[in-house]
């Protein structure tokens, strides 16, 4: 039993140790494709003010192919939940400590795909909003209200 306890606590176990903090491995987690906490949070504000719109919704582009968090189609209004750390919020987005120049590349490469799919809807006709999971799921919800009576 000592054993099996103290294999499940090893670090391999945990994960592999790529991940150079734990606040980096909660980041990693998080990065799922849908339904993270942010945007289930943002998806039940929106719903509250009885918006209806599609989640995780696929748009192919003439450039590329986008998945949209959330989507309203007829009003082509494209809706980015990003997280701090994967996007680069200015505010919270500091790269981690060790790996330095696997994560710089990582995440390089995130932040010029966000541009590179912005403009490519953009220039389809879209409008895109893009919310820091760290904004408050009111005001992000007001943005998007704002933009969908402007449209
Ligand atoms: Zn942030």
């Amino acid at each position: 039993m000592m054993m099996a306890f103290a294999f499940q606590r090893s670090p391999s176990a945990a994960g592999g140790s790529w991940a150079s903090s734990p606040g980096t491995r909660r980041s990693m987690r998080s990065n799922r494709r849908s339904d993270t906490a942010p945007e289930r949070a943002l998806r039940s504000a929106l719903h509250r003010r009885g918006l209806r719109f599609r989640k995780d919704y696929r748009v192919d582009l003439a450039e590329l192919r986008v998945r949209i968090d959330v989507v309203f189609p007829v009003r082509k209004l494209a809706v980015f939940i990003d997280g701090c750390f994967w996007h680069c919020c200015p505010e919270h987005g500091s790269s981690p400590r060790l790996n330095n120049d696997f994560w710089e590349r990582k995440l390089r490469t995130n932040v010029e795909r966000d541009a590179r799919v912005d403009d490519a809807l953009l220039s389809a006709g879209w409008t895109v909003i893009r919310c820091w999971e760290h904004e408050p799921v009111e005001v992000a919800a007001n943005r998007i209200q704002e933009a969908l009576s402007l449209a």
